[in-house]
């Protein structure tokens, strides 16, 4: 079986407080984007097994894709009384990794959504959204499978179609960032960041780059990282109406109006060697492709 699953961005990511259990509360209005990592499942291995095309990536219990695999296995056993099968994993990364674009989140849902069809879909949609949770808080969104405002930290998602065409551009700038690291120092920074987003009741409108795009995680990123501030002047320098951080970085991407603008800007920032760059389409309705052979 083999699974494409998308990436995402955030178009804005609102932190609105902190829980007793130390989770960051979110209102992020999440999208997926067409840069896919290849997922593919083999069964009849006995053991369960990660390969990755990329070695940054852990191939141990710690990766996601893994822990989605034994969680789903575990509840198959317990509610269904379904005999535990290994499988081997490998993954074709073409996502950037530790780059706020949900790379290792959008693997375990693949894994979740591929061994549901499987067993027949054993699990409604409420309880593979629950399993998913389990395993990260951007887990429920890539099984949710449509652009989201999500709040909680991320398990509550309300789909929201409400977006313009606009057209991407987006910068990896090969660095890692580790988002618990990030939230770590947005914890020093701040004593109180309780705030009311009063601006973002977003249901009936449509989302506007010019007003919505917001991260609050960004002082946090540019203030250790000049360069992901560098790429984001950049693009605005051409002429995207807007640009963010997605996620906790290191991702910068740009929102432009016009489709040649975009295409001018990604030739030429194309000859910066430290960048990757990316000309993705927003999926305002679609998440993991399932193949099977
Ligand atoms: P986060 O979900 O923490 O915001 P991100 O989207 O910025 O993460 P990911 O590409 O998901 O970045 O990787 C975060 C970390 O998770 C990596 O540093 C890596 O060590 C670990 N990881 C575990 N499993 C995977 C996986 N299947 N793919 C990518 N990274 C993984």
């Amino acid at each position: 079986m083999e699974i494409l699953c998308p990436a995402k961005v955030n178009l804005f990511l609102h932190v609105t407080g902190k829980r007793p259990d130390d989770y960051h509360t979110l209102l992020s209005l999440m999208c997926n984007i067409d840069i896919w990592d290849r997922v593919t499942l083999r069964f009849g291995t006995g053991s369960m097994r990660v390969i990755c095309t990329d070695p940054d990536v852990p191939e141990d219990q710690t990766n996601l894709a893994y822990r989605a695999a034994e969680r789903f296995m575990c509840q198959l056993g317990d509610q269904h009384g379904v005999k535990r099968e290994g499988a081997d994993i490998t993954i074709d990364k073409q996502i950037p990794v530790a780059a706020g674009l949900g790379g290792g989140s959008s693997n375990a849902a693949a894994v979740l959504c591929g061994l549901n069809r499987r067993y027949g879909n054993p699990f409604n949609r409420q309880e593979l959204l629950a399993l998913a949770l389990e395993i990260g808080a951007d887990v429920p969104f890539f099984i949710f499978g449509k652009a989201a405002i999500a709040t909680g930290i991320g398990e509550r998602l309300v789909s929201f179609s409400n977006l313009r065409p606009y057209y991407v551009v987006l910068i990896y700038p090969g660095i890692r960032i580790s988002t618990a690291e990030v939230y770590k120092k947005l914890d020093i920074g701040l004593t109180k960041y309780k705030k009311e987003p009063k601006e973002i009741r977003l249901e009936d409108q449509v989302y506007d780059a010019a007003l919505h795009l917001c991260n609050d995680l960004e002082s946090v990123v540019f203030s250790s990282f000049p360069e992901i501030v560098d790429a984001k002047n950049t693009l605005l320098e051409h002429g995207a109406v807007g640009a963010l951080l997605s996620g906790s970085g290191s991702s910068v991407f740009g929102l432009f109006e016009d489709m040649t603008a975009a295409q001018d800007a990604k030739r030429s920032l194309d000859n910066n060697a430290a960048w990757k760059l990316f000309s993705p389409q927003l999926i305002m309705d679609g998440g993991c492709r399932i193949q099977e052979h």
